[in-house]
């Protein structure tokens, strides 16, 4: 649990590197987009974010407990971050982009990854 603000770089970079030795490029944060999605395949209209498992919720889904100290504050921050996530893709999707989110502890197995990524990118 990283109490980080801010972009995971390290995840980013993982997912980077994976998605570049398959051989697809892309650009990065394009600031004309929504939400600044961290990997952009703008032939294939097709974005992808990499995301933490703190600060995006996916830790809670999965069963964990928020920090006991400070705990509001950590629920309220990440309730904050799910809502503006979902309205991000939301107005990819309405211009016609297809989002694709990456968890943090999916980087646990690149190769599983990988197919997923395949199947998201074709
Ligand atoms: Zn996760």
């Amino acid at each position: 649990m990283r109490a980080v603000k801010g972009r995971n770089t390290s995840l980013e970079w993982t997912v980077r590197r994976l998605i570049f030795r398959m051989g697809y490029r892309y650009r990065m944060h394009r600031a004309d987009l929504p939400g600044k999605p961290d990997l952009v395949f703008s032939g294939r209209r097709k974005v992808i974010f990499a995301h933490g498992c703190f600060w995006h919720g996916h830790s809670f889904a999965r069963g964990a407990r928020a920090p006991k100290t400070n705990a509001a504050y950590w629920r309220t921050k990440i309730e904050s971050n799910l809502k503006r996530d979902a309205r991000q893709i939301e107005a990819l999707s309405a211009a016609g982009w297809r989002s694709l989110i990456v968890w943090e502890c999916e980087t646990n197995d690149l190769r599983i990854l990988a197919k997923r990524l395949r199947g998201f990118l074709g």
